[in-house]
């Protein structure tokens, strides 16, 4: 194990390392610091992270947008290596390639943890936010939260199956993809580009990405290329003419949210057929009103889904190792922890499909 630095606490030694720490409420307040690498306990792993993907609920948390508790690392989207194994762990040993769920410190007695539905645990303290993440050289874990990563996929990809089986837990595992179905993907962000994938490898028979003027720059090509079948631009055309045009009137067999847009959302519910499913991941600010009654008429039926699950996150490893979801652009851009401001910035410019930190590097993007 590489540590940063070994400082003495009284006659304690403390081995630190660094770490991208929020250190109190308000707008920005991070900042790199080197804090004690975490001590593991039975049942647990010490994981040094390899990579961890900057996630817009990162840029929300600079922004005191989203509650967090600090000070605490920031990062969840996270993959890497186990290199101590604590008491009593079975299965696992160093050098293990992981990634792992995000239910820290549930309770494992609740109805929601024994039904294999942590995500819903009240003691559930997710890493980046409400426990500490991942913008980090360690990051320790509990072991039933880990899946190990199949040999033919990166650990950079890896990194990527933290969004993506929010995307399969609601597709794959709540309104489902029956083969022949005619899907609607609204958005193109870059979990809206992985279920378009898993969407046609479930056996979608047509794939409709809606966007903005803003995707015509490359987002609308990334869609194509990953399997979309047509684009529509929101700011030149109506989706739901678009969409009904091109079933000749039918409608949609299911409508997938990702976009968290009111708008969107709206024309979804209105471009579906007769019996059609709507599977609402994206979340958008404040309260949509739906026409309620045309929903109970047209028999639609609406999935809510939150976080993942187990399956989820193995279905994801498994597409991933076969090829079925590619990552092509998705880990060209990867910064090394002391840059991380220059990474949330391309972050936020929505110019890279994702934004990696290794906080093992020390050279360039
Ligand atoms: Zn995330
Ligand atoms: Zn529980």
């Amino acid at each position: 194990m590489s540590l940063s630095v070994v400082v003495k606490r009284g006659s304690v030694k403390v081995a630190l390392m660094r770490a991208l720490v929020k250190y109190e409420k308000g707008v920005g307040r991070m900042e790199i610091r080197e804090v004690p690498i975490p001590t593991i306990t039975g049942g647990e792993v010490l994981v040094e992270v390899d990579s961890c993907g900057i996630c817009g609920t990162d840029l929300k948390i600079y922004d005191d947008h989203f509650p967090s508790t600090p000070p605490v690392i920031i990062g969840h989207e996270f993959s890497g290596l186990i290199r101590e194994v604590g008491a009593g762990v079975r299965g696992w040993t160093e050098g293990d390639r992981v990634v792992s769920e995000q239910h820290f410190s549930h309770c494992g007695a609740c109805e929601y943890c024994l039904t294999g539905r942590r995500q819903f645990c009240a003691a559930k303290r997710s890493p980046g936010y409400y426990s500490n993440g991942a913008f980090a050289e360690f990051i320790s874990v509990e072991t039933s939260l880990l899946h190990r990563v199949p040999d033919q996929v990166p650990l950079d990809q890896a990194a990527l199956v933290e969004p993506m089986a929010i995307a399969a837990n609601a597709i794959l595992g709540k309104a489902e993809v029956n083969t022949g179905d005619y899907v609607v993907i609204l958005g193109t962000g870059p979990i809206a580009l992985l279920a378009l994938q898993m969407t046609r490898a479930a056996g979608a028979a047509r794939l409709v990405t809606t966007g903005l003027n803003a995707d015509e720059k490359g987002r609308f090509a990334a869609a194509t290329m990953f399997g979309a079948d047509l684009t529509v631009n929101a700011q030149r055309q109506d989706p739901v003419e678009a969409v009904m045009s091109d079933t000749n009137g039918k409608g949609a067999d299911l409508v997938i949210d990702l976009s968290g847009a009111a708008p969107a959302i709206l024309g979804g519910l209105r471009m579906l057929k007769k019996d059609g499913r709507f599977c609402a991941i994206g979340l958008p600010h404040g309260e949509i009103s739906i026409p309620w009654a045309d929903t109970v008429l047209g028999a639609q039926t609406i999935y809510f889904s939150y976080s993942s699950d187990y399956l989820a996150w193995e279905r994801c490893l498994g597409m991933l190792a076969d090829g079925r979801v590619r990552t092509d652009g998705f880990t060209d851009h990867c910064y090394p922890l002391n840059r991380w401001k220059e990474a949330f910035e391309l972050a936020r410019s929505g110019e890279a499909l994702k934004v990696i930190i290794d906080p093992k590097g020390s050279g360039g993007a």
